[in-house]
């Protein structure tokens, strides 16, 4: 029988995990190959990677460098894959930065982890990946420039379009045979916004029998840029005043390089103080740069004009970059106004955890998020208004000014989804929205179908369909996902048994040492949290 098998491993439902296996004519291959990031029901997904099958997929198709579309590859490998892997030639570059710097968090992860095991009498744990693991992909990567159409196969064509979201970031076109029959199915990757800094707009493509379309902000539209850049002016002259630091959590890639460049033209305007120093406190950040300057023609003309004349819009004359740890520790120890920009873009990893451990509690300081907060990280509950967040085992107050500008998103708001869609000319095409939130899909998935009066469905996480051209979508439900029954009755009454215990153990946990009740309470705040969120959803 004909048609298309797609099973959805990720980014289904969420925003994060990307990685969708297509089978056709014995051929099984992927489009991107994700880390599942957030919360923690995702990230176990990331040691539950059998089911990808690594041996039997021939290939991936990358869309960009995103580590929630490509932070798995290094799995793959060390679980048998040893197919190709294509990408755009700066994408290549930036993974093999990417990579290893995502080889390093796991490290790090697991040694923590070990030595609190260790503690216990426990084993150690081992990390997802090693750096050795990372560079073992390296000599898979295949590199194409864009519309530079190629044949993994005979019957299968494969292009990347300018998707304008990070740079070498692509769509991915791809034109099956299956007998007679040809279908053009094209992944929008992550759609860029249009007058994004550094990258060009989003190609226009006019064709496709099926579209596999992302949906981050499908509920929301941006901010302008102009308001943006006078949000991001306001935080530096409210912490500069005050003698305070701005706190800026960045993706290394495009997001920081944006900044600077947002930076860039603050000051043109005279709007960045001259003797407000800019750190840009990331190596991975540092080394994206110098991949930026090397690929010119990725970047959008204005850019390059800046470029051509001399001028440097990927530098200022007070920015300073901290390599070392120790060069990240002495930022905080340095009084007076700074812009400090550090990764991770969502305050779940990396060195900006220490910047905001030291400066969310000062009243006079700002913290800026210029990217999206996925569920279940730090920097969403800060967005969200927590009072108090935990960074390194203790309870931070929220007293600095928090500023969420999503007008830098390099992800396209609705309206401009909306518009982006509209270059589609062919009757009859059918979407299939990835890459969100339930929640914001459901909202975008009924805006489509009024506009355009397409077919559009919402897949979940390891569904499957099939698409047989002229045919509705077919969902197939898998066997392992089957869902049996649930037990309501049973699982409530079971929690409140568990409740019950707890409460017979008070004087236990009261006996307990400080720092460990503390733990404990922490942890029953984060479930009470998580209760009242069910609650308010059912
Ligand atoms: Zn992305
Ligand atoms: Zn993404």
């Amino acid at each position: 029988m004909g048609g298309m098998k797609v099973k959805f491993m990720g980014a289904a439902r969420t925003v994060t995990g990307s990685c969708y296996i297509l089978e056709t004519q014995g051929h099984r291959f992927a489009i991107d190959c994700g880390m599942h990031q957030g919360m923690a029901e995702n990230e176990t997904r990331n040691w539950d990677t059998d089911i990808y099958e690594p041996r039997r997929i021939e290939f991936f198709l990358l869309t960009h460098a995103h580590i929630d579309h490509s932070g798995l590859l290094p799995v793959m490998v060390k679980k048998g894959f040893r197919g190709k892997v294509y990408t755009t030639t700066p994408t290549r570059d930036l993974l093999e930065i990417m990579l290893l710097d995502s080889a390093h968090i796991q490290e790090t992860e697991a040694q923590w982890k070990s030595k609190k095991r260790l503690r216990h009498g426990e084993n150690r744990t081992q990390p997802l990946y090693t750096q050795g693991d990372a560079r073992a992909v390296f000599p898979l990567f295949v590199d194409k420039k864009y519309n530079q159409p190629f044949e993994p196969f005979p019957g299968l064509k494969v292009n990347f379009q300018d998707a304008g979201h990070i740079l070498g970031a692509s769509v991915v076109e791809l034109w099956v045979k299956e007998g007679a029959r040809e279908s053009k199915i094209v992944f929008s990757g992550d759609i860029g916004r249009p007058a994004q800094l550094l990258v060009e707009d989003p190609s226009e493509i006019r064709l496709a029998d099926y579209l596999f379309l992302e949906s981050t902000y499908g509920d929301r539209n941006h901010k302008d840029e102009t308001q943006s850049l006078n949000e991001l002016a306001e935080a530096i002259s409210f912490s500069y005043a005050r003698k305070e630091k701005v706190i800026i959590p960045s993706f290394a890639v495009e997001r920081a390089q944006e900044v600077i460049y947002s930076l860039y033209l603050l000051s043109k305007d005279g709007r960045l103080p001259k003797d407000m120093p800019v750190y840009l406190d990331s190596p991975l950040a540092i080394q994206a740069t110098e991949i930026f300057r090397r690929h010119p023609e990725y970047l959008d003309a204005p850019t390059r004009k800046i470029l051509q004349k001399g001028e440097d819009a990927l530098s200022l004359p007070q920015l300073r970059y901290s390599q070392t740890p120790q060069e990240s520790i002495a930022i905080n120890e340095l009084v007076g106004p700074a812009v400090v920009i550090s990764a991770s873009g969502m305050a779940d990893s990396g060195r900006i955890r220490h910047h905001l451990r030291h400066n969310l509690w000062r009243e006079g300081a700002s913290v800026v998020f210029v990217g999206f907060q996925a569920l279940g990280t730090t920097g969403r509950k800060i967005v969200e208004g927590a009072k108090t967040v935990r960074l390194f085992n203790e309870e931070i107050a929220v007293k600095a000014k928090v500023y969420t500008i999503n007008g830098f998103s390099a992800h396209a708001g609705q309206s401009q989804i909306l518009d982006w869609l509209g270059h589609f000319q062919n009757q009859g095409m059918k979407i299939i929205l990835i890459h969100g939130e339930y929640k914001a899909q459901q909202v975008l998935a009924e805006l489509i179908r009024k506009r355009f009066g397409c077919e559009v469905c919402i897949p979940d996480h390891l569904e499957e369909i099939t698409l047989e051209l002229g045919e509705k979508l077919r969902r197939v439900e898998f066997p392992e996902e089957a869902a049996p029954r649930i037990d309501w009755t049973f699982l409530l009454q079971d929690l409140e048994g568990t409740m019950s215990q707890l409460r017979d153990r008070k004087a236990r946990l009261e006996s307990k040492e400080w720092t460990e009740q503390a733990e404990i309470r922490d942890r029953l705040l984060d479930l009470k949290r998580e209760l009242s969120e069910i609650v308010a959803e059912s």
